[in-house]
């Protein structure tokens, strides 16, 4: 399968998405649709291409295929007033997808964790655009906050899902810890460059966790904020920044571990 669903807009974004056979779901397409991804991509850049686009400090927004496959893998969890983490929530643009489908009910709790303050600054201005974004955080119902995702967000947990949207070396234990009974973590793991899988945890009612490898991907790596703006800094340096087209790419086929 090629990852070719660009649109000129957000509404063709999604219908590509939808026509590559990516979005199953009415309620993903919705919540696709009410978030115009153009808000959280810097100017100058190409929102609606499939593909990842730079924020600045060494983060990218991954691309729109990887958006919708995580989104759909989640669904399931993120049932109206569910608890959802965002991992290195970067452009804020996927955990204003979680709080769409999650706030169709009371009681929802969604966050993004990011550490890089500027975006985290900028998530925020993003968000501003949206009005039922905004009056989720007038109800505390959405945070987006800086903070180190390794630590998870003990305040909020359990959560029904989780998402980290950067390559961590092992699945963080944390937010296992984090993940209540049913509930899901979506985590690219494997070392910086590759190769990576995404990895789907799933811990069920009684607490036991099985977990099975969904596709090969490429993510930016899960690390500290020194390491990152280090390296971002050494890349600006160079006038050199991270390759869109090398970060967040499908490999083809899908690598199930046997006993699930
Ligand atoms: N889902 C985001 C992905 C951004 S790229 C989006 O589509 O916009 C991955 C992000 O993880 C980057 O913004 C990076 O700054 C952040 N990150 C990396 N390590 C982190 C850590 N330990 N804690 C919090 N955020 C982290």
């Amino acid at each position: 399968m090629s990852w070719t669903c660009h649109g000129s807009s957000n509404s063709s974004m999604v219908a590509a998405l939808k026509r590559a056979g990516l979005i199953h779901n009415p309620e993903v397409e919705a919540a696709m649709l009410a978030v115009d991804r153009g808000l959280f991509v810097p100017p100058g850049q190409s929102p609606y291409q499939d593909s990842p686009q730079l924020l600045g400090f060494g983060a990218t927004i991954s691309a729109p295929h990887m958006h919708a496959a995580c989104v759909e893998l989640l669904r399931a969890q993120i049932k109206p007033g569910a608890r959802v983490l965002d991992v290195g929530s970067g452009s804020g643009y996927l955990t204003l997808i979680f709080a769409h489908l999650a706030n169709r009910g009371p009681g929802a709790r969604v966050v993004g964790v990011e550490h890089i303050k500027e975006l985290v600054d900028a998530s925020h201005q993003s968000t501003a655009a949206i009005p039922w974004a905004q009056q989720m955080m007038r109800d505390d119902a959405l945070r987006l906050l800086k903070g180190d995702g390794y630590a998870g967000f003990a305040e909020w947990a359990p959560f029904d899902a989780i998402h980290v949207g950067a390559a961590a070396p092992a699945v963080p234990p944390v937010l296992v810890d984090q993940l209540a009974p049913g509930g899901r973590l979506v985590v690219p793991v494997g070392p910086e460059g590759g190769p990576q899988q995404l990895v789907v945890l799933d811990k069920d009612m009684a607490g036991r966790v099985s977990t099975w490898n969904e596709m090969g991907v490429m993510y930016v790596p899960l690390t500290t904020e020194e390491a990152q703006r280090g390296k971002a800094a050494l890349m600006a340096a160079f006038k050199k920044g991270p390759s869109p087209g090398d970060l967040d790419g499908c490999e083809m086929g899908r690598s199930r571990s046997p006993g699930r």
